[in-house]
């Protein structure tokens, strides 16, 4: 009867006007009204990439374009430099060395980020480095990497391109990739966009495109070239997503209807601090440190003496809360607190409730209340501003 509350980091929840959206009547993507469509979307969401290129929209999952992003930037044998502190930094990695390119593998215990006297120090002895590839928000431990520190060193030491995972944040979190000077910047549809999987959304800067026309690896159905050629006519290279774009332009209304992106940005800072508030008060841990958190996701330390898999399982079964587990190594230590997209204070102050609820289920010795209250003071100190 009751839906769960899905608080994941992808695929996410979808608002209403956003599902109604996507059931307008199907059109031809070679029409001018798709022409219209495309345009006004891809302006419009520009300001979630913090950017003037284009925005080109691939029908595939996040990877895909992580993968075009690569294959047309590199050809195998170049060398690059992967910054991995988790998870997706290792898909960046597993790209790269299916491709044959040669990987210096920067990487970080999971739960750290990658800081930009790091990045400096490894990349002293580097010269011929062709790409720099960086996830911004580390989905498997909570981490939002520095990326506009990250680029201003990528940029002194080397002549490479940087290219970075925005999949799991963009939408949530403040992206300026003209300003920062990132070259490539990718996301998925189904984390903080607000849409269920399926579309891929990238932008391209003016270097990245002049080594784009000069590498002669073959790609056909990634080909950017091939989106950018079609995008100067408002269309795709193959049939698109027509669906999820008409559900795109919708997440555009919305975000404007919310006062524009800073305050969607805003709105996620806020969950983040609310979470973090909260977990501090009931004195369970927290992967990350507060200066590195995501404002999208939240890595859970499991309290002493409970099993994720068994709490975890309550909570959906009891309260339809539904939280991500931990992954890789972490798999039974921690769990992961989405609080990205169609996602807002009251829904922080319920799962909060609920995952008390839950440890009082597990006899769990702790001040209950702590955190709904830690979390609820957050809130109200933030509408006083
Ligand atoms: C989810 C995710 C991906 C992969 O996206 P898919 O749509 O599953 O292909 C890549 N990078 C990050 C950071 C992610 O969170």
């Amino acid at each position: 009867m009751y839906s769960n509350i899905l608080r994941h980091p992808g695929p996410t929840p979808i608002p209403k006007k956003v599902q109604l959206a996507m059931n307008r009547d199907m059109m031809s993507h070679r029409s001018k009204e798709f022409v219209h469509l495309y345009r006004e979307t891809t302006n419009r969401v520009k300001p979630i990439f913090g950017t003037k290129q284009e925005i080109l929209l691939i029908p595939s999952g996040g990877t895909a374009a992580l993968e075009a992003a690569a294959v047309n930037s590199v050809t195998a044998g170049e060398e690059v430099v992967v910054i991995t502190v988790g998870a997706f930094g290792n898909y960046f990695v597993s790209i790269c060395e299916k491709y044959g390119f040669h990987v210096h593998k920067l990487e970080k215990p999971w739960g750290e980020a990658c800081t930009a006297e790091e990045l400096a120090e490894f990349l002293k002895p580097l010269s011929n480095i062709k790409a720099v590839f960086a996830t911004y928000n580390e989905t498997s431990t909570g981490i939002l990497n520095p990326i506009e520190q990250l680029a201003k060193v990528v940029r002194a030491q080397t002549d490479a391109l940087f290219i970075v995972d925005g999949v799991s944040c963009l939408g949530g979190a403040p992206a300026e990739m003209d300003k920062w000077g990132v070259d490539i910047l990718v996301t998925g549809s189904q984390k903080a966009m607000m849409l269920p999987p399926g579309l891929a959304l990238l932008s391209i800067s003016d270097r990245s495109w002049k080594v784009i026309e000069e590498n002669k690896a073959p790609s056909y159905y990634l080909n950017l070239l091939s989106y950018r050629e079609w995008a100067e006519k408002g269309m795709t290279p193959n049939t698109p997503a027509v669906s999820l774009i008409y559900g795109l332009s919708a997440v555009c209304d919305l975000i404007e209807e919310e006062g524009g992106f800073s305050e969607t940005v805003a709105r996620h800072e806020l969950m983040k601090n609310m979470v973090r508030e909260s977990m501090k008060a009931l004195s369970i841990g927290l992967l990350t440190l507060d200066e590195y958190a995501s404002p999208t996701i939240t890595a859970i330390l499991t309290p002493e003496g409970l099993d994720t898999g068994a709490f975890l399982g309550h909570l959906k079964k009891k309260y339809h809360l539904d939280f991500a587990g931990g992954l890789g190594h972490l798999q039974s230590k921690m769990f992961r607190f989405g609080h990205m997209g169609y996602c807002f204070p009251s829904d922080v102050l319920q799962a909060v409730s609920l995952l008390e609820a839950g440890l009082q289920d597990f006899n769990y010795e702790f001040n209950a209340g702590a955190g709904v209250l830690a979390a609820q003071k957050v809130f109200l100190e933030a509408q006083k501003k």
